[in-house]
């Protein structure tokens, strides 16, 4: 019965990780190496369990609770008690195997061991601790409050009883799982970042300009924005990195990442973050 939730970066989504699961009830251990990000990440999710009540969606009186049950940490040390424990840390592999090392050691027998990880497969982190039953992938969407999708990794030695574990945690949040096998960009982002990656092909190639690349994209398929606007949102750097990812992984020419890409990657273009991107921004 998994009652406890360690979960390790609290970041962007780290913060958005610890923020519903408080709000399931669970009782949550958020650990970061850097205080002002626990201080900015608990002030992220008061504020957006604000605007959530102002929508409806939660209770305003319950508000206290749901951050009474988040304590937040500087020592990994204080996860050992977690039934689960969800990595949500800077995408860098070594950093990831590092942690899971520390964490295997740390967190109780029998704990189920989570990562967030866009790209980094589960199978190798798994590899690292003597528990690769109890390794799975949780890939939550951004930003974790609102997306009702979370894609379950199962790597090579992931257990049944496991996976039976994690599928109940996604129930109880509210949210609705697809289940993916451990290769590169899972579901979402192998399909997604292509056709990203496919967009920027036609604008560098001249089929049309960007805002007919958008228009055709969402009047003619009815997805809410078009793939150019969506790909400043997520950041074209992190696109980049995650056609790298499938060209790297697959070793298949189709996943090629496109030149005009990788040069405004180059000249810092990287999407709204930076003010410009395949649109300027103010
Ligand atoms: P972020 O940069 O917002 O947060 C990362 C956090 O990790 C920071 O607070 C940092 O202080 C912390 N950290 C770094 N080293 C640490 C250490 N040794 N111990 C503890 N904490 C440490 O990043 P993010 O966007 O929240 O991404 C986190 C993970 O989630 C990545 O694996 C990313 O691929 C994945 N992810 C991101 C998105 C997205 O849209 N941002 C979506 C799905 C998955």
């Amino acid at each position: 019965m998994i009652k406890h939730v360690g979960v390790l970066g609290a970041g962007q989504m780290g913060g958005g990780i610890a923020h519903v699961f408080a709000q399931a009830g669970y009782e949550v251990v958020l650990f970061d190496i850097a205080p002002a990000q626990l201080e900015k990440s608990l002030k992220g999710i008061e504020k957006n369990l604000g605007r959530q009540a102002e929508k409806g969606a939660v209770d305003a009186a319950a508000i206290p609770g749901i951050l009474g049950r988040i304590r937040s940490t500087q020592q990994m040390e204080d996860l050992s008690g977690c039934d689960i424990a969800i990595e949500a840390v800077t995408e860098r592999e070594e950093l990831k195997l590092d942690i899971f090392r520390k964490l295997d050691g740390i967190v109780k027998e029998g704990a189920i061991l989570a990562s967030n990880t866009s790209s980094i497969p589960i199978t190798r982190i798994a590899a690292v601790t003597k528990r690769p039953e109890k390794v799975i992938g949780m890939h939550f969407m951004n930003p974790v409050p609102v997306m009702k999708l979370v894609e379950v990794i199962r790597g090579l030695s992931t257990s049944d009883e496991t996976f039976r574990a994690t599928a109940g945690l996604v129930e109880k949040l509210g949210k609705e799982m697809a289940v993916s096998a451990d290769y590169p960009g899972f579901i979402v982002n192998r399909i997604l970042i292509p056709m990203i990656n496919e967009a920027a092909f036609a604008l560098f190639e001249g089929v049309a300009s960007a805002e007919d690349i958008d228009k055709g994209m969402k009047l003619g398929t009815n997805q809410p924005m078009g793939p150019l606007t969506l790909a400043d949102f997520i950041g074209l750097d992190t696109c980049l990195a995650i056609m790298e990812v499938l060209y790297g992984g697959f070793k298949d020419p189709k996943y090629r990442p496109c030149p005009l890409l990788v040069k405004m990657v180059e000249a810092g273009r990287l999407g709204r973050k930076t003010g410009h991107g395949f649109y300027r921004y103010e």
